[in-house]
């Protein structure tokens, strides 16, 4: 299904999962899931971070999309 690279900077490894319609492998997918997590719960320590792994792949999700309501702020599919 998913015939691509990881998008996360640097990361040499095949993906597996789409962030936002962003492949990435398998630990990169947990590791912005994991964050989206700490930020919705509100944690102090993410708020201080603002996302930082959500920024790396965030230009490359399509905004279009994001727009049309497809995407939906946590990542996930509206749908899915
Ligand atoms: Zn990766």
């Amino acid at each position: 299904m998913i015939d691509d690279g990881c998008k996360y900077p640097g990361c040499p490894k095949r993906a597996r999962k789409t962030w936002a319609l962003v492949p990435l492998c398998d630990d990169h997918h947990e590791v912005i899931r994991a964050e989206t997590q700490r930020y919705y719960n509100g944690s102090v320590n993410a708020k201080y971070n603002l996302r930082l792994e959500y920024l790396k792949i965030a230009k490359l999700i399509p905004w279009s999309r994001l727009k049309m309501g497809e995407v939906l702020p946590d990542g996930s599919l509206r749908g899915h």
